[in-house]
């Protein structure tokens, strides 16, 4: 064995020669640049700095030399291995920030896209001013009558005087339900239930008959093969057309505003006798000079049609068992859609029936 050859010139040893060191770190400082994701920059950093790394083998060598050698060889790795190490640190700064800013993008929301598919239902306005309607006669003192939406045809027309021969019988305007002999019928209107309600219940009858009806319309603005209407009936001793008016006038107030009366027209209907149809005074010009004329809800007419009415038929009230000498009543009908529409400015019918939330919406979230 030889002692440490004092003439061993470092520059001499490949791995330490300054040129040698310069490649290794070139070489890794190559790697890490060409790392493209922070994956790949972990193993540029196992390339470059782990254990057999050119330059951690380069370091290891660094002990076998002549200490006089040691300190310039140690500076040289140690240089390089400060620009590898810094030039890791860079990338991976460099590779963080584009990794946040692609998350930034691949993760964003699209706040114009619709973000509620599923929103929660609302009752629909038609059934919300139905149910205002009933409130209005529950208030003075009425009940709430319901009846069958396939109902007999006795009920939905005989009853109310309307002959076998009545044109509202025809095929045309009802729907009826097979076997055709058997007298079933869609109700045409919510008169059969203020039928039922005088053969069912006890004297003095006061009933509002909020309800679904059927005609063989077409769906078109302003009709519906499907619609609602209110029907009120009141049977007691002594009632005259004078209790009609007054009980109207009160319901239009409710529904329209203070101070909104209506008028009657003559008319016929074949379950009441007089009749009349009831107008209700504009509730937005109150058929008051000069807005009336430009008023685009009544179209300058001042009234607003709203319904029909009558005293009852003594006819109907003996085919119900009532007796007419000792009892009389009175008898309203409006359709619900015709008073949304009026009261609300709904143009079109079918957007009631479209199932379009937008339009229920507009009337607010009432559930
Ligand atoms: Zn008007």
């Amino acid at each position: 064995m030889s002692g440490p050859n004092s003439s061993y010139d470092p520059v001499e040893v490949t791995p330490l020669h300054p040129d040698e060191v310069a490649a290794m770190r070139d070489a890794a400082l190559e790697t890490i640049f060409r790392a493209a994701t922070l994956d790949q920059l972990k193993e540029a950093r196992l390339a470059t700095t782990g254990d057999r790394a050119p330059l951690s083998l380069a370091n290891r060598e660094i002990g076998a030399l002549p200490p006089q050698a040691r300190k310039a060889a140690g500076q040289r790795i140690g240089q390089a291995r400060a620009a590898v190490n810094a030039a890791l640190a860079a990338r991976r700064t460099e590779l963080e920030a584009e990794h946040e800013a692609r998350m930034l993008v691949e993760e964003s929301v699209d706040v114009t896209l619709p973000y509620d598919r599923d929103p929660r239902g609302a009752r629909h306005p038609l059934t919300t001013l139905q149910e205002r309607i009933g409130d209005v006669f529950i208030a003075m003192g009425w009940e709430i009558a319901e009846g069958p939406e396939a109902e007999a045809e006795w009920l939905n027309f005989d009853a109310l005087n309307l002959g076998p021969d009545h044109p509202a019988r025809s095929m045309q305007d009802t729907i009826f339900l097979e076997p055709e002999d058997a007298g079933v019928v869609l109700r045409t209107h919510t008169s059969p239930v203020q039928a039922r309600s005088l053969l069912s219940r006890q004297l003095p009858v006061y009933v509002v008959c909020p309800g679904r009806t059927y005609r063989t319309d077409e769906l078109d603005a302003t009709h519906t093969p499907v619609f609602h209407q209110v029907e009120g009936l009141a049977v007691d001793k002594g009632l005259s057309m004078a209790h009609l008016k007054g009980t109207l006038d009160t319901f239009a107030a409710a529904m329209f505003g203070d101070g909104i009366t209506t008028r009657f027209r003559p008319s016929y209907f074949p379950f009441t006798e007089p009749s009349a149809e009831v107008d209700l005074i504009c509730f937005v010009c109150r058929g008051l000079p000069p807005e009336v004329e430009s008023c685009r809800t009544c179209r300058g007419e001042g009234w607003l049609e709203w319904g029909g009415c009558g005293v009852v038929n003594p006819r109907v009230l003996i085919a119900c068992g009532v007796d007419p000498e000792e009892y009389s009543g009175f008898a309203f009908g409006m359709g619900i859609e015709r008073t949304l529409m009026v009261r609300n400015g709904v143009a079109d019918m079918r957007d009631m029936v479209e199932g379009d939330v937008r339009f229920t919406l507009a009337f607010g979230m009432e559930l």
